[in-house]
This record gives C-alpha cells, sequence and structure tokens, in this order.
C-alpha cells in the first residue's frame, strides 16, 4: 500500500511544533544552546516533505536569508539524529538523506536507481514480519527507515522515465 492519504496542515503544524519542543528541551537537558539557527534547522525538515540532504537544508536557508554555516547545519542535523527527531536515509548518493521522524510511521522507501524516484510505503504485513524477526534474535522492534533500490516500470517498458528528464533530484548528488 502506497500512502497518499495527506495529513490535514492542522496536524502536521501541530507535529513540527511538539517536534521543536522536543528538540529544545532535550538541547536544554544536555547543555546545548538553543540558538535560532539551529531552530530554522529543524523547522526546514519538518515543513518539507521530501527527504534533504545537509547541503540542501545549507541552500535553502540561505535563500531565506537564514546567517547559518554549513558546520552548523551539520552539526544540528547531529543533534536531532541523536534525539530521535530526524531519520537517515541512503538513498544510493554519496551523502545521507534526512527526514522529520517525530509523529511518523515507520515506512519502506522504494528507490528508483535509474531516475532517483522515492516511494514511500507503510505496510502494517512489513512491521509484523520485522517485529517477528527482532524477537527470534532476541530484540524488541525500535524505529526503522529501511530502503530498496528497483527500477521504476515506465524505466523498464519504455526505457525512458519522464522523471529522468526532470532536473527535481537532488542538486548536490554527482
Ligand atoms: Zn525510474
Ligand atoms: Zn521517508
Ligand atoms: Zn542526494
Amino acid at each position: 500500500m502506497v500512502s497518499t492519504k495527506k495529513k490535514g496542515r492542522k496536524k502536521l503544524a501541530e507535529q513540527a511544533q511538539q517536534a521543536e519542543s522536543v528538540f529544545k528541551a532535550s538541547m536544554k537537558e544536555e547543555g546545548y544552546r538553543c540558538t535560532t539557527e539551529r531552530l530554522t534547522v529543524i523547522r526546514e525538515i519538518y515543513e518539507s516533505d521530501s527527504h534533504l540532504d545537509a547541503d540542501e537544508i545549507f541552500v535553502r536557508l540561505k535563500k531565506k536569508g537564514v546567517s547559518i554555516s554549513r558546520a552548523t547545519v551539520y552539526h544540528t542535523l547531529d543533534l536531532l539524529f541523536k534525539f530521535h527527531l530526524v531519520n537517515k536515509i541512503d538513498l544510493g548518493h554519496k551523502h545521507t538523506h534526512y527526514e522529520k521522524s517525530y509523529g511518523v510511521d515507520n515506512h519502506l522507501h522504494i528507490i528508483c536507481e535509474q531516475c532517483d524516484r522515492v516511494v514511500e510505503v507503510h505496510n502494517d504485513k512489513l512491521n509484523d514480519i520485522l517485529e517477528k524477526l527482532c524477537e527470534k534474535n532476541g530484540f524488541t522492534l525500535g524505529s526503522f527507515s529501511l530502503q530498496v533500490f528497483a527500477k521504476c516500470r515506465e524505466e523498464a517498458e519504455h526505457h525512458h522515465c519522464e522523471r529522468k528528464s526532470v532536473d527535481d533530484s537532488c542538486p548536490s548528488a554527482s
């Protein structure tokens, strides 16, 4: 089942606000300074529905006139990961991609090897399988973010994928 249902705007805004509160509280607890720059990073991620990489976040913030360094973006992403507020995803690029994780269901990413298209799949059966596999090996399932690499059907059938010509894939991918 492909998740196409859109969550209401209000719900998303609430989610973003809660994530931000958790971030603030966690930083305070661990003795990190809660700077405006750090907050702009979490806001950018929670406003977005895609899988951003650090450079992309940096460029987006710069465009918005935020004065922030690349190093701060990287460091903030590490903090967000540490506090379980973002997931790291490997899209087969040389760099890591990030996505919001607070209030987001565990899911699978199907990534086209040829056109970089990413589809998110939420599936209860998958959850059950992983739960059982963990149990069998003496673990309790925590959160997960899975990736599989595949070829999209457009590509296989027509040797041409529409998305391939559209330049909206990751700008920093090489
Ligand atoms: Zn494709
Ligand atoms: Zn995702
Ligand atoms: Zn990328």
